[in-house]
């Protein structure tokens, strides 16, 4: 896959910082290429929204907030209402790439991650977000024993520099503003990883 400053490209996640979190790298590391972050989360969020949108230019992207619940109780949501509030924040429906959560979640466990998976996959699938490339997000915990860490058998690993890097850790900790002790900010992937889905 070459990313070029033709490329349009397409992140959906749940929350604020997950796009930093997974994808920031990529993101970073392609600067020609349009990028549109959309989170289906926290629009509502006094205090995250603001900073979903300094974060965005730090990364050079455009993005959009849906409102959809993300309470502690993670109360499912149906697929439905996901890919609703992700139509209708798209500002178009076809694209070079599209990224997105994996259907396992990037650590143990959080269901909007995984809702946002389905979802996206879904209208990928069907064809109503129509898009060249498909890749999702390959982390995972060893079901909770260790902070996510890149697949190393996934289909494309990028190796972060320490520029790149340092980049992704600004925006957590000083935009996002997490706690050097948090779990976003000891996570912070230094080796980013994704599937390719064939659609
Ligand atoms: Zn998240």
């Amino acid at each position: 896959m070459i990313i070029n400053r033709n490329s349009k490209c397409l992140v959906i996640v749940a929350h604020p910082d997950d796009e930093t979190l997974w994808a920031g790298g990529l993101i970073l590391l392609n600067p020609q290429a349009k990028w549109i972050v959309i989170t289906i989360c926290r629009k509502s969020d006094t205090n995250r929204a603001p900073k979903f949108f300094k974060a965005l230019s730090k990364l050079n992207a455009t993005g959009f907030m849906g409102d959809l619940d993300d309470e502690p109780e993670q109360n499912p949501l149906p697929i439905k209402d996901v890919q609703e509030t992700i139509t209708e924040l798209l500002p178009c429906n076809n694209f070079d790439l599209v990224v997105t959560h994996s259907e396992s979640g990037e650590y143990t466990r959080h269901l909007r991650h995984e809702e946002t998976a389905k979802a996206v996959s879904d209208l990928c699938h069907n064809y109503e977000i129509h898009t060249n490339q498909f890749w999702k997000f390959a982390y995972e915990d060893g079901r909770g024993d260790y902070l996510p860490k890149a697949i190393d058998k996934a289909d494309l690993l990028i190796e972060l520099n320490d520029k790149i890097w340092q980049k992704k850790c600004n925006i957590i900790t000083e935009i996002y503003g997490f706690d050097k002790n948090s779990f976003e900010a000891k996570t912070i992937p230094r080796k980013e990883a994704f599937w390719h889905i064939k659609i």
